[in-house]
């Protein structure tokens, strides 16, 4: 047995157990209840939601302040919540309405709490409080949703990454670089840095994966397509392999790069829907269809007005698991087409729908340093008074920062913290420039387009 096997032993038969049963984390009952539940009927699965939001409801109602002021304002008592109808008088709440009341959405009896940031999938950031509850939901459904494809928590995952908390100034940073590396190393994680996708890179991770022979590989839709692109162009040997999957999450990926994608490695692409501030929304079975995790969170297809195709929605949430800043009604701004509602793997679980929007285009460099445009929410991550942004790249040096401001929030040292660590990424032979404007349209086929590359364009 290799020191990998034990260490991957000691995590599943020990540690994973240990610390999922940490105070406020309840994973692996959690776990058991969702394995239970998928086979639920669709009624008795509804009777539980409406179980879980009366509850949640009337919590909001009882501990947070802005809950508080508009169901009285609205007229909405708690109590009167019988069916899932009523729940519908709820206001939807907004990305803004939490940027402008961010502390009275803090439950007056939340303790234990952190901050995470978040740039959104439509360029609007978000500082958001979380706990270990909320986490232990997080990796139950992680962990649930993988074992659909027979992955289990003791496999060794290949991590195509970037490294969101090490860029952080200062001690934070180092900080956060030990904390990443003890915990990849626990967990049994080979992380590969994608920052930067060049050849050279991309053969070191080849050569590391090659070592470290992953069970399946993590990572964003781009970052994994241009390694496999990479795999594919030099004809690297990929039998000695044996992939379960590769789970995509965080973007939209076309068709033929999933093509691609599950050709190179012999492996199924597995499709990750959630938000840093609601957790895992829903996941792809084995027969392609995307299922929510209706018992930790519920979901509304919300149609879009003025949208040619009338099978498009907006996707609305409510996770079960936040008592710590409860989200109810959130509209995500994240799209489906949603047509059919059964999947043959006769799992109960509701279907999401195609999810259309998520798009960020490559951004790539003269020198060839090539990084994927969702690496841009990192840059931004420490950033506060950014209402929305758009990044452009119009030639091979040029960028450009469409910002939405947050008045008095955005200082003018911004400019120059976010050039810098731009900077950092791509090298000093780029020139970064800022455009202040009132808002951010959506491309005319509805999708939102967080980073426009005029070099990469990626088209179906
Ligand atoms: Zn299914």
């Amino acid at each position: 047995m290799s020191i990998v096997d034990i260490r991957q032993k000691i995590y599943s038969n020990y540690l994973f157990p240990v610390i999922q049963r940490l105070p406020g984390r309840n994973t692996l009952s959690l776990i058991k209840e969702l394995k239970e539940t998928q086979w639920y009927s669709q009624q008795k699965i509804e009777e539980m939601q409406l179980r879980k939001l009366k509850h949640l409801i009337s919590y909001a109602y009882q501990h947070v302040l802005y809950y508080r002021n508009v169901f009285d304002q609205f007229g909405i008592i708690p109590g009167d919540i019988k069916t899932f109808e009523d729940y519908k008088n709820i206001p939807f709440l907004s990305k803004e309405d939490i940027q402008f009341n961010h502390q009275r959405f803090i439950a007056d009896n939340a303790k234990n709490y952190n901050f995470v940031t978040t740039s959104g999938s439509t360029g609007t950031p978000l500082t958001y409080p979380t706990n270990g509850k909320t986490k232990g939901y997080h990796i139950a459904n992680m962990a649930f949703a993988r074992s659909w494809w027979g992955i289990n928590s003791n496999d060794k995952q290949m991590l195509l990454w970037g490294r969101s908390g090490a860029m952080a100034e200062g001690k934070k940073g180092i900080i956060n670089k030990i904390k990443m590396a003890v915990k990849d190393r626990v967990t049994n994680r080979l992380r590969c840095e994608s920052y930067n996708l060049n050849d050279e890179n991309l053969h070191n991770h080849y050569k590391k994966m090659s070592k470290f022979r992953p069970d399946f590989i993590y990572g964003f839709a781009s970052s994994v397509y241009l390694f496999a692109d990479f795999i594919r162009r030099k004809e690297l040997d990929m039998d000695k392999f044996s992939l379960k999957g590769i789970i995509i999450t965080s973007e939209l990926i076309f068709d033929k790069e999933r093509r691609i994608i599950e050709s190179v490695f012999n492996a199924p692409v597995i499709d990750e829907y959630g938000m840093v501030e609601a957790g895992i929304i829903a996941y792809s079975c084995p027969e392609g269809t995307m299922h929510i995790m209706d018992p930790t969170i519920y979901v509304e297809r919300i149609p879009v007005k003025n949208s040619k195709n009338s099978n498009i929605y907006e996707i609305v949430i409510t996770p079960f698991s936040n008592f710590v800043a409860p989200l109810i009604r959130y509209k995500t701004r994240d799209l489906v087409n949603y047509t059919d509602s059964s999947c043959s793997c006769g799992r109960s679980f509701s279907v999401l729908g195609k999810l259309i929007g998520r798009i960020y285009d490559l951004i790539q460099t003269k020198e060839g340093k090539r990084i994927a445009g969702e690496y841009i929410t990192d840059v931004l991550e420490y950033i506060p008074g950014i209402r929305q942004f758009q990044l452009i790249q119009e030639n091979w040096s040029q960028f450009i920062f469409n910002i939405v401001k947050e008045p008095g929030i955005f200082k003018k040292d911004s400019e120059q913290k976010i050039v810098s660590k731009f900077k950092k990424i791509l090298g000093d032979n780029i020139s970064v420039s800022f455009k202040y404007v009132n808002s951010i349209a959506s491309e005319s086929s509805g999708k939102y387009k967080l980073v426009i590359s005029k070099v990469t364009q990626r088209n179906n």
